[in-house]
Order: structure tokens, then C-alpha cells, then sequence
């Protein structure tokens, strides 16, 4: 498909470092993976070393700090590219990229010399960031009242956390965190909870169970358990109580990235739909010369480039805020995406006929990936809900 906003050499050449790491690295192995049992075996820690030693990992991070300093843009133009190969492993680097910018632009001086590097060094880096928990959800995109139960506690040089998160993804595989924990009783989340830095060294924090999903299984989703978990002042991210003013800040192109994840996803169901087309021949010619299917693939084709101007216009406007910012730009690409994709792989699916249920073609694996983001990075309706609010 057509790419129309990459514009410089740059940009070009990233993307095509990511395609070979996709051909060379990614799709030899992502359907096996994804076929085990155990979700810790579909993760592969030699995909991010490679992923590593070609500089992926670390493309948000500042060419200070030793990366290519990418604006938001192209990162979400390398997480869709990603994705095109398999949607686990462009959720492990989109965290970790969005992830690599916040803490660029709201860790302290102090707190960046200690925490990148700690990222930066390890070929294994990799960035997580913990809100949900069992019983606070939706509730943090919707803005209702309820407090986290995680709660830190203020004790003599830091905070004491308990509490737990799940649903994490990169929980079980970060080496650093943002974890959100409540520090103000009775007030609501956005004014009652605040952001923590938190490494895997921490007594009292360990991981929990690694949940089993349906699909994006190369990418692994976690519980983070805290116990009396002794985190000292110099982690707080931000001010205390103001954790999620730390998001609005510096998180605004989040649910773009999100966005453009599961467009890749839905760009390889289509391309695949648009080859069956034009080969299997069924009523006397290629299935592509039937209108039904020609009009289905043209609306495909629409749907995707709306989607991808979506991700464009979020994530450049992101990046100049001062020229002006539509605050539900951090809500609604990810609705419109994750509905599109689902209508498409769902229709490759079905223009596959019998072969599109079959596991032989990996049809099957793009509508369970695509699944994926209809409930992650907020449950669609909360989004809107969240853009009405901002709205209206
Ligand atoms: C693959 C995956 C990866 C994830 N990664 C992370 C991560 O890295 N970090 C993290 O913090 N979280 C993560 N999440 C959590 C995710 O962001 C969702 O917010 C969370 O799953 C939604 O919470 P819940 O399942 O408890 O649903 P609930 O909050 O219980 O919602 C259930 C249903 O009720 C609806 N609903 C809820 N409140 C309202 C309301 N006020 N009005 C109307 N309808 C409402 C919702 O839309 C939904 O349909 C991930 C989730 C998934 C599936």
C-alpha cells in the first residue's frame, strides 16, 4: 500500500531496516510461537536482541542518549510497520518507544541519568507502564471517582506500595516501569494518584501470573504484585497526586501508537485478501472480478487510509502541540483503527472462504490479534466516552 507521509530519506530508511528484521528475523518464526501453549514460550528474547542490535529498541530515545531522537510520527510509522509482521512483538517496542519518550521528557535530571541508561545497556530493555488493576479499570479513562487500591503509603524517605496491577504488557519482561499507585486517600485518581519509577531490583514488588490471551501472543501481559514495597522520594515522577497530569504531558501520541499497531495488523489481512482475489478463481474468473468482492476491497482500502491519516494527524499534532492540539486526538485514532480492523480482517477472513477458518493460512491468528485492541489500551467505549468529555 501506499505510504504518503513518509517523507525523507530518513524515515525510508528506518522502515527498511524494519522489513528486513520483519522477513528476516519476525516471520519465520512468529506462527510457532504463537502456537505454543505456556504464553511465557511465545516470548522470544532473541527477536528483541536483534531487534536491539539494529537500533529499533531505542529509535525515541534522544541521539544524546545514544538513539535517533524519532518524532512521534515515525515511531508510529516503525510500530505499524512491525505489526505487519506480528502484532506481539510491535506491542513489545511500541510500549517500550512511547515509554523511552516520557521518560526523556518528565523524569528530573537525576532520575534520567540513573533510569535510561539502566534501560539503555541492556540489549534486553524493555519499558512497561502499570494502571489497570482488577477492580480500577475503565475507571481511569472515564475519570469516574474511584481511587487505585494500589496505595502508597508516605513513610520516613519514600513510600511504602501495596497492592497489585494486571494486564500488563511487558510485565513479566521490563527492566523499568511507570507504575500508578494511589498516595491521596478519598480523593479520585486524577487528583489522588501518582507516578512511580520503579526498577526489577525493588524488594517487595514481583511479578504475578502471566495471563494466557487469545491472541498478540508473542507479547506477554503480566501482574505486578507489591508488598510493602519501599520506593524512595526520589521516583516520583512528576508531582505527588498529579500521576496523571504525567500522561496528558508527555503521553499525548500513546493511543496513536496503539492505533498504528493494530493498522499493520489490519494492512497484512488485507494485502493477504487482495492476493486470494486475485488468484482463487470461483463462477468462471478471479474473485477480484466479481463486484461484491471488488467493492469489499475497495472499502478495505478506504478504511485503512483513513485510518493511517488519523495516526498522521495525532501524532504530528502531538509533536506541535503549540500549534494547536485536539485533546480527543489522545482517545479516538485507536476507536477508529481497532474498528476498521476488526471489519477487515473479519472479511479477509470470510473472502478465504473454508481456507480463511483453516489454521494452515494464519487467518485465524490475524482476527485473535486483531481482537486484541478492541479491548487494550482502554475498552473502545471508555475512549469515546473520554473523547465525549473532552468534546462536549
Ligand atoms: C492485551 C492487553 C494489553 C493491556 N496492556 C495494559 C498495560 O500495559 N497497562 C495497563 O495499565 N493496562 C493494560 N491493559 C488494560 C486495558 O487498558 C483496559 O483498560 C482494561 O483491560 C479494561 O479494564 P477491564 O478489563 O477491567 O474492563 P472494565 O473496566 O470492567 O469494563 C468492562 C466493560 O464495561 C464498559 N465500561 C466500563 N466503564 C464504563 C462506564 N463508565 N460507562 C459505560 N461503559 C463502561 C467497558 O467499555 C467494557 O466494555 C491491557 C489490556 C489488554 C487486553
Amino acid at each position: 500500500m501506499s505510504e504518503p507521509l513518509v517523507i525523507d530519506e530518513t524515515q525510508s530508511a528506518i522502515l527498511d531496516t524494519v522489513r528486513r528484521f520483519n522477513a528476516d528475523v519476525v516471520a519465520p518464526v512468529a506462527s510457532e510461537l504463537d502456537a505454543r501453549d505456556d504464553p511465557e514460550d511465545c516470548f522470544s528474547w532473541e527477536i528483541i536482541e536483534k531487534a536491539d542490535e539494529l537500533g529499533i529498541r531505542t529509535l525515541t530515545l534522544s541521539e544524546d542518549w545514544g538513539g535517533l531522537g524519532v518524532d512521534s510520527l515515525t515511531a508510529a510509522l516503525v510500530i505499524e510497520e512491525l505489526a505487519k509482521a506480528d502484532i506481539g512483538i510491535s506491542v513489545v517496542m511500541a510500549q517500550t518507544l512511547k515509554i523511552a519518550q516520557i521518560l526523556q521528557l518528565a523524569l528530573t535530571e537525576a532520575q534520567q541519568q540513573k533510569y535510561i541508561p539502566m534501560f539503555r545497556d541492556t540489549p534486553r530493555g524493555l519499558l512497561a507502564i502499570g494502571i489497570t488493576e482488577p477492580e480500577t479499570a475503565s475507571n481511569y479513562f472515564v475519570q469516574h471517582d474511584a481511587p487505585f487500591q494500589t496505595k502508597a503509603e508516605k513513610v520516613d524517605g519514600g513510600w511504602r506500595i501495596n497492592g497489585m496491577k494486571h494486564f500488563i504488557s511487558n510485565g513479566n519482561r521490563a527492566n523499568v516501569y511507570l507504575l500508578f499507585a494511589q498516595t491521596e486517600k478519598g480523593k479520585p485518581l486524577a487528583e489522588g494518584a501518582t507516578c512511580f519509577l520503579l526498577d526489577r531490583s525493588l524488594d517487595g514488588f514481583t511479578i504475578g501470573r502471566v495471563h494466557d490471551k487469545m491472541g498478540e501472543r508473542l507479547a506477554n501481559n503480566a501482574e505486578l504484585l507489591f508488598e510493602n514495597c519501599f520506593v524512595p522520594d526520589e521516583n516520583v515522577v512528576g508531582a505527588v497526586g498529579k500521576g496523571f497530569q504525567v500522561l496528558v504531558d508527555f503521553f499525548p501520541a500513546s493511543n496513536a501508537y496503539a492505533a498504528a499497531t493494530i493498522i499493520g495488523t489490519a494492512t497484512t489481512a488485507y494485502e493477504r485478501a487482495l492476493d486470494w482475489a486475485r488468484n482463487r478463481v470461483q463462477g468462471g474468473k478471479p474473485l477480484i472480478e466479481h463486484d461484491g468482492i471488488r467493492a469489499q476491497l475497495a472499502e478495505m482500502h478506504m478504511l485503512l487510509d483513513v485510518a493511517r491519516t488519523y495516526v498522521r494527524k495525532a501524532t504530528w499534532m502531538a509533536d506541535n502541540r503549540d500549534l494547536g492540539w485536539e485533546p480527543a486526538l489522545a482517545a479516538l485514532p485507536k476507536v477508529f483503527a481497532s474498528q476498521a480492523a476488526w471489519k477487515i480482517v473479519t472479511w479477509a477472513a470470510e473472502m478465504h472462504g473454508g481456507y480463511g477458518y483453516m489454521r494452515e493460512l494464519g487467518l485465524e491468528k490475524l482476527m485473535r490479534d486483531a481482537a486484541a485492541f478492541l479491548h487494550s489500551d482502554g475498552v473502545n467505549r471508555t475512549l469515546l466516552l473520554k473523547a465525549a468529555k473532552m468534546l462536549f
